[in-house]
């Protein structure tokens, strides 16, 4: 058939061995096995989902919340302000907005609050001083990040910290048993090899709040063991979906932050204008669902209202569909394995009228770079998954800063990756990680410093 010739094709112009296998392989989900390197970690959990035995949970549910002040954090505020007996705040942590969080701290009353920043924390003190004996205790640095995600007093840890600094206070989290609505997309993609043993060996589990892995772990509740064929990753396109290539070597920082669909941070909405973010998603959906690179596709779709699919072994293709809206996956993760039902006047229902047309279209190579990198990382594995993403967050950081050119983004990651294959870890440490993340923003650095033919003016 068509769809089977094509992504045959797709795999094979991904430079996958898999294109020639053709249809029929078994792969996914629940452990259904598959090869190639970037295959050694075993997903998290069995993916779709097992009720926890023992009845519902106990109501409120505590959460503490990394990045309070941010897109997902404000998000996640606002559901706990629309569900009071539903979920109770017990800890925030933020990086410098003092202000924000100082206002969360007084209207949500948690017990811990961390702020990055340790030269703010007496404005903060003072801030919440008028709190009187319901001020709550004040931390610092990563230390004070950490001590949030594994508080004693919550059930689960929503991580909206953006870049690899969630990883350490995520293994915290991990390991104090708590689970993880995880939203922080770089800490799976740089320590998917410790994290995902860790969480297997507390019993954690992970929900996905990227509004794709959600839509995935939502399609494949019910699916049984093996069932899953092929996910389909839906991409919005980003800020330059309608630009011409030719465009893109004198695009700036504005127009890069002009994302059609979805207010998001800073950080990855410019990977959303690369695609980058879509690659990072690839390999998150990797880790998180434990399909081969070989059966992760990606499909543009500009009206971002199918938010990703899943393919059964039996030809069966199942969607999750929404409004842009990140509220009902940060909901999800939160709530699950429980349905909340939600207001039709601030959880507006989806109308397929109003919606109109959906349409979908292939992802052009030539205009989006980042694909073959972050499909070579995946497939590579180990450490070099992490090296990506901190090279790209270093270069997305300069060219926000106007150090680096837009195509220079992509140029410099894909440098750093070659340059890293010669001490590639494929069973990474902690420390490991740490290290060649590091490393990796540092040899960005470097590069984007030298006057070299990597980067365009
Ligand atoms: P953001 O920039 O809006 O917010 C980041 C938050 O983290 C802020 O509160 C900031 O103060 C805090 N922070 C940063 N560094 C910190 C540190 N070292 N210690 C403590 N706090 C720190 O980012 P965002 O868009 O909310 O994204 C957060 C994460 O969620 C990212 O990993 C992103 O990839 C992922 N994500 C976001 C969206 C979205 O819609 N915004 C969608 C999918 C995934
Ligand atoms: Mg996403």
């Amino acid at each position: 058939g068509r769809g089977g010739r094509g992504r045959a094709m797709a795999a094979a112009r991904r430079g996958g061995a898999g294109g020639a296998r053709g249809r029929g392989r078994a792969a996914g989900a629940a452990g259904a096995g598959g090869s190639g390197a970037g295959r050694a970690v075993p997903p998290a959990w069995p993916g779709r989902a097992e009720a926890p035995a023992g009845g519902p949970a106990a109501k409120p549910k505590r959460i503490s919340l990394l990045g309070s002040t941010g897109s997902i954090g404000t998000q996640t505020l606002d559901i706990c302000r629309e569900y009071p007996g539903e979920f109770e705040v017990v800890a925030l942590a933020a990086g410098s907005n003092v202000e924000l969080l100082a206002e969360q701290a007084r209207e949500f009353r948690p017990q811990l609050v961390a702020l990055q920043d340790a030269s703010r924390a007496p404005e903060l003190a003072e801030a919440l001083s008028g709190m009187g004996r319901d001020a709550p205790e004040i931390m610092t640095g990563e230390e004070g990040a950490v001590a949030v995600a594994a508080h004693p007093a919550c059930d689960a840890a929503v991580t909206g910290i953006v870049g690899c600094a969630g990883l350490r206070p995520t293994v915290a989290a991990i390991e104090a048993g708590k689970d993880i609505c995880l939203a922080n997309k770089e800490t799976l993609i740089a320590g998917g090899p410790t994290v995902l043993p860790l969480a297997k060996k507390h019993g954690v589990h992970i929900l996905p709040a990227d509004s794709e892995h959600s839509a995935i772990f939502q399609c494949i509740q019910g699916l049984p063991e093996g069932g899953m064929r092929r996910i389909i990753l839906t991409a919005s396109g980003g800020a330059f979906r309608d630009l011409p290539v030719e465009k893109l070597p004198t695009v700036t920082v504005a127009d890069a932050l002009k994302h059609p669909n979805w207010s998001m941070g800073q950080k990855i909405t410019v990977d959303s204008a690369t695609l980058m973010n879509k690659g990072l998603e690839v390999i998150e959906a990797h880790y998180l669902f434990g399909a081969d690179y070989d059966d992760i596709d990606i499909v543009i779709h500009p009206q971002s209202i199918i938010h990703s699919m899943v393919e059964t072994q039996d030809s069966s293709v199942i969607a999750q569909l929404g409004w842009p809206d990140m509220r009902l996956p940060i909901l999800y993760t939160m709530s699950w394995p429980e349905r909340l039902p939600t207001s039709e006047e601030t959880w507006p229902r989806l109308d397929f009228v109003k919606m109109g047309d959906l349409t979908f279209r292939e992802p052009d190579r030539a205009k989006y770079p980042s694909m073959d990198v972050a499909y070579a990382s995946g497939r590579a594995g180990g450490t070099m998954t992490g090296v990506m993403s901190a090279a790209n967050e270093q270069a997305v950081e300069m060219f926000l800063q106007e150090k680096i050119g837009y195509l220079d983004i992509v140029k410099v990651v894909s440098a750093t990756c070659d340059k890293h294959r010669a001490d590639l870890v494929l069973t990474p440490s902690l420390d490991d990680i740490v290290q060649t993340d590091l490393w990796a923003r540092e040899h960005v650095k470097e590069i984007a410093g030298q006057s070299s033919p990597v980067i365009s003016t």
